[in-house]
């Protein structure tokens, strides 16, 4: 089962969306041991590397990977619910952290966290809301592509998922 066929391989930006039901302690490279918060997580990557969007979310579904980047912490024990892709090749990625920094509710669990390349000022570019807070990402966002993992688990082994275009839009409104 090939839980990204559905991605496309262009260029693009992608926000993962995790849930975690208990706050969860990581190692986070250079910046440590942290510990994130229950509720919701998202981080907001960019991949314009060969594979585009879909080799870069395979990565991020994969357990088992060399940790490079911050996010590797996370990705390795916990896979994310959805994803939310814009495939237009637009580097919007500062942009939507940006975004979703300001929205009610929202804080930064970890400064610093995935944003050690950024030149836009970014505090991070992993955002979490509140367990009770439920942002309307797709507003705020305008994704592209929306992916739910329908057989989402939490067991860190079972990789088994199946992505689904949600929502799909093309173009401008
Ligand atoms: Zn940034």
């Amino acid at each position: 089962m090939d839980c990204v066929s559905t991605v496309p391989k262009t260029s693009g930006v992608y926000a993962l969306i995790f849930r975690l039901d208990a706050p969860l302690e990581l190692r986070v490279g250079r910046l440590g041991r942290r510990t994130l918060p229950a509720g919701h997580l998202l981080y907001v990557g960019s991949a314009f590397g060969p594979g585009g969007l879909r080799a870069r979310l395979a990565r991020h579904l994969r357990a088992q990977k060399r940790i490079h980047w911050h996010i590797d912490a996370l990705t390795s024990v916990l896979s994310p619910v959805a994803c939310l892709c814009d495939a237009s090749g637009r580097r919007l990625e500062c942009s939507w952290a940006q975004r979703l920094a300001h929205l009610p509710d929202a804080f930064i669990p970890i400064p610093g966290f995935g944003s050690s390349d950024c030149r836009s000022g970014c505090a991070a570019h992993l955002i979490a809301f509140p367990p009770d807070s439920a942002p309307d990402l797709d507003a705020e966002l305008n994704p592209s592509l929306i992916l739910t993992c329908h057989e989402y688990t939490r067991s860190n082994r079972n990789r088994s998922c199946s992505w689904g275009i949600a929502s799909p839009k093309s173009g401008s409104q």
